[in-house]
């Protein structure tokens, strides 16, 4: 049975187990005991984004949309589910994520996976809507990724990928492009100093050919110095050797031949000329020979940005030059390049900034009313304010209570000022505002001018 085929198995016997939910003190996997509270927990390695989190998290996506746009790329949106044999054909059988790591399920007998990456769909939508033929494209997408892999700090199961693909264009160009729009990501959130920038090339299939030969060779003459896996990826797909991260087959690998031993003199010049193009950015990299990237589709350009700042989970972002993947899916031959950021790992990074501790606060007003009518004349007013200050954010208070109470819930909002609707205040159509931060006294002002006030208290 293939691994992909026990899966498939894996995620049947999971989902008809979950007919019920776990209570807190089951063992695992038990489902009797009706009738006790019950308590839901999140699937392992899938976690929620509380709302201390999302404020971070829209910054995040709103300047990773600002940064492409700036260089002219649209948006993309792919299905979050696709048929396995996609994921397969493109990702390549011998790999982490095909062999193990994808959620794989049968649908009336069609075997269809949750997307462990973005590429492959976007590829298979390009493909089918016609939208790159014969003419460029840059693209970009943003989405949960999934894949079943040991949770740990930046790994999951569900994942959030911010990815760029580019297509029809063939020159180490559109490559350097890349690379100094990620670097003007890195910049733009100060954390250029925290990431460091690996570059290799994998050659054309050709050069790859005549290198995998050299060494198999290499690695059947030191085979007992190899680890398990390595000695069954040397038979499947050799290159992955060089990415082992066992202690042993580093060490054997540090006489191995290397890729660029095997290039012509056309993949030398385009590799040199990527690397002029970035020194004359001021971007610096690191020329990385063993750097091979998990998946089988690159050719030419790979590229990783790591940091030391996350333990064992380093790759921050990944990419490369995928010439050959269109074609292969039943497309035109056409050039291709892109790069994913995993999100989880860059908001780890970003909440490792001193700067990026306090979530901001929820709200700049709360409106506090007491009274019958005041209380439904208060959302006449909130409507008001909402549609005459612009980007104000006004929380009502929803939950009754004398007006001592609605200022301590107003003071917790985080709002700067308390607006103030009682039975006094409507006799004489007036509205109380009150400074919740410098703790001065309430003072009135007309309904009507209750919104410019509050343009003016607030700067917008
Ligand atoms: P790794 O070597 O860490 O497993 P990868 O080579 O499998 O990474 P890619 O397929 O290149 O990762 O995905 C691009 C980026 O997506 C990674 O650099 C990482 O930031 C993020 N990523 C990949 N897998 C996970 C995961 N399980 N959880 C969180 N982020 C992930
Ligand atoms: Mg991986």
């Amino acid at each position: 049975m293939s691994r992909g085929a026990f899966f498939c198995l894996f995620f049947h016997k999971a989902s008809r187990r979950t007919g019920r939910p776990k209570r807190a003190g089951d063992p695992p996997g038990t489902g009797r005991g009706e009738g006790m509270a019950v308590k839901f927990q999140s699937v392992a390695g899938m976690k929620d984004i509380l709302p201390e989190e999302t404020p971070l998290w829209q910054d995040l996506e709103k300047v990773l949309r600002e940064v492409v746009r700036s260089y002219g790329y649209a948006e993309i949106r792919m299905p979050a589910v696709e048929s396995t044999s996609l994921f397969v054909r493109s990702i390549g059988e011998v790999t982490d994520v095909v062999e193990k790591e994808m959620y794989t399920f049968d649908d009336n007998g069609d075997s269809l996976s949750l997307r462990p990456e973005g590429t492959a769909g976007c590829v298979r939508a390009c493909i089918e809507s016609g939208i790159i033929h014969n003419q460029e494209r840059r693209l970009w997408y943003m989405g949960p990724m999934f894949r079943h892999e040991r949770p740990q700090k930046g790994r999951y199961r569900q994942f959030h990928q911010f990815g760029v693909e580019v297509f029809g264009l063939a020159g180490p160009e559109i490559e350097a492009e890349l690379i100094l729009m990620i670097a003007r990501i890195w910049r733009i959130f100060g954390i250029s100093d925290r990431l460091t920038l690996e570059l290799n090339s994998l050659g054309t299939p050709e050069e790859r050919v005549a290198y995998r030969a050299s060494l198999v060779d290499y690695l059947r003459a030191h085979q007992d110095q190899l680890d398990d896996d390595s000695r069954r990826r040397m038979e499947t797909n050799p290159l992955r050797v060089l990415d082992s991260k066992d202690p042993g087959v580093q060490e054997v690998l540090s006489g191995a031949p290397v890729l660029s031993s095997c290039f012509g003199e056309e993949t030398r010049q385009r590799f040199e000329r990527l690397q002029q193009i970035l020194r004359d950015a001021g971007v610096p990299f690191k020329i990385n020979e063993r750097l091979v990237r998990g998946l089988d589709y690159y050719s030419h350009t790979v590229f990783e940005w790591v940091t030391d700042a996350l333990g064992a989970q380093s790759t921050v972002c990944g990419g490369g030059r995928y010439d050959g993947l269109v074609e292969q899916l039943g497309g035109h031959s056409t050039p291709a390049v892109g790069f994913a950021i995993g999100l989880e790992r860059m908001v780890l990074l970003l909440k490792t900034l001193e700067a990026c501790s306090a979530a901001p606060a929820a709200a700049d007003v709360y409106l506090c009313a007491m009274g019958d009518e005041a209380v439904r004349r208060s959302f006449i007013l909130g409507e008001q304010i909402r549609s005459e200050v612009p980007g104000i954010r006004l929380l009502t208070n929803c939950a009754g209570g004398a007006f001592r109470k609605q200022f301590r819930r107003a003071d917790q909002s985080g709002a700067a000022f308390a607006l103030i609707l009682g039975e006094s205040e409507l006799e004489q159509g007036m509205v109380g505002i009150k400074d919740l931060r410098q703790g001065t006294e309430q003072r009135n002002v007309p309904w009507g001018e209750a919104a410019a006030e509050l343009k003016n208290l607030l700067g917008v």
